[in-house]
């Protein structure tokens, strides 16, 4: 067979995202909902997926569901953008915002996806690490920017993998501190208090992601949304892919966004399940979880690589975190529902070993 030439220079360095999706009993590593749309919502939807036209391209820029969502955000549709994902707008901001010689602020350990988009568009990544109890090292992101050469800041709140919200006083701070992109990925935002959505008003260099992967059971259909200043949703129009969204995605999403008040229901099912395992977890004498503000649980257990191994072996996929220096010996366990949970709390006192409470001792 005649061979190809080698690709880009900068991909050789580079891995293939890999969710690590592997056949389970309790799939509590990609920080799904672990409940469908309920089957009344799932009818509705299918009887308006029936009339799409399927062989007509969609509205290239969803204008029904930028409409539904700036309704009620208070906002106009030119201050919304869906995308297909989040991940698609994560990386229209790097398009824009990065690209050679320019640079990209992180705060690790976060989402591993900003870093890739930093590389596959020629920008430079500056690190300003979390503090050891994975806060924001609020001082230090703050001197970094006014050295002035920053062009974007990815904030994620809460922040994955580690569950803290960033406070919105320093998100404030940061905005007046900077004229960088300031993204704030609140694709957990419906399972926590705090949202930075009240400064959208203020601040062209604030942008806002969400999703309907999480908290809206969603995540099969593919689609996020940004919210921020008509001049830069105007930028980041000109580089996404014309017909991202398609026409079936947009039929679902608008359904669900304009039923999402029944999901308030199993989104507060969900944080009160979290706060249960919380509890169960700071109990196990070798486990020490981080309080989260999202739908998903951060532990520090030994051996780390092992426990995952073992629980796996019992059916209960978490995701593995130790091969990352920051998060060396950390799993990452999803909410699921409650048997769900309870499979993954019997798995883990199991490979943890003597099953002695704490509160025991
Ligand atoms: C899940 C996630 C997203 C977006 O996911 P999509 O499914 O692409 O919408 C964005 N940011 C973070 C931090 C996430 O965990």
């Amino acid at each position: 067979m005649r061979s190809v030439r080698p690709p880009a220079a900068h991909l050789a360095r580079m891995q293939p995202y890999d969710p690590k999706c592997l056949p389970a009993r309790a799939f509590l590593s990609a920080n799904e909902n672990p409940l469908d749309v309920e089957d009344k919502l799932r009818q509705e939807i299918a009887r308006e997926l029936k009339r799409v036209p399927l062989n007509r391209y969609p509205d290239p820029l969803a204008n029904e569901l930028r409409d539904q969502i700036a309704r009620a955000y208070g906002l106009r549709r030119e201050q919304v953008l869906v995308g297909n994902g989040g991940d698609e707008l994560l990386f229209d901001v790097a398009l824009c915002w990065g690209g050679p010689g320019r640079t990209f602020l992180n705060l690790p350990p976060t989402f591993s996806v900003y870093e890739a988009n930093a590389r596959l568009t020629h920008t430079k990544t500056e690190n300003v690490p979390r503090r050891a109890d994975f806060s924001i090292d609020e001082e230090a992101v703050l001197a970094r920017v006014a050295r002035g050469d920053v062009d974007y800041v990815v904030v994620t709140s809460p922040n994955n993998p580690t569950g803290n919200a960033a406070p919105a006083g320093f998100v404030r701070r940061l905005l007046d501190t900077t004229d960088a992109l300031v993204l704030v990925d609140e694709a957990y935002g419906e399972f926590c208090d705090e949202s930075v959505m009240p400064l959208l008003g203020d601040y062209e260099n604030l942008l806002v992601l969400r999703t309907f992967s999480k908290a809206y059971a969603l995540a099969g259909v593919r689609m996020g949304y940004v919210l921020g200043a008509p001049t830069v949703i105007e930028q980041l129009c000109k580089v996404r892919q014309p017909y991202s969204v398609n026409a079936l995605s947009q039929t679902a999403a608008c359904a669900v966004f304009r039923n999402r008040e029944r999901f308030a229901p199993a989104i507060r099912g969900i944080v009160a399940e979290r706060e249960r395992v919380f509890g169960e977890l700071a109990a196990m004498p070798q486990a020490s979880p981080y309080r989260s503000d999202a739908n998903f649980i951060l532990v520090r257990v030994p051996d780390a690589h092992r426990v995952w191994e073992r629980l796996y072996d019992q059916g209960v996929l978490v995701r593995d975190l130790s091969g990352n220096p920051l998060t060396s010996d950390c799993l990452r366990v999803s909410i699921g529902t409650r048997q769900e949970n309870n499979l993954f709390l019997g798995a883990l006192a199991e490979a943890l070993g003597p099953s002695e409470r704490k509160a025991d001792r």
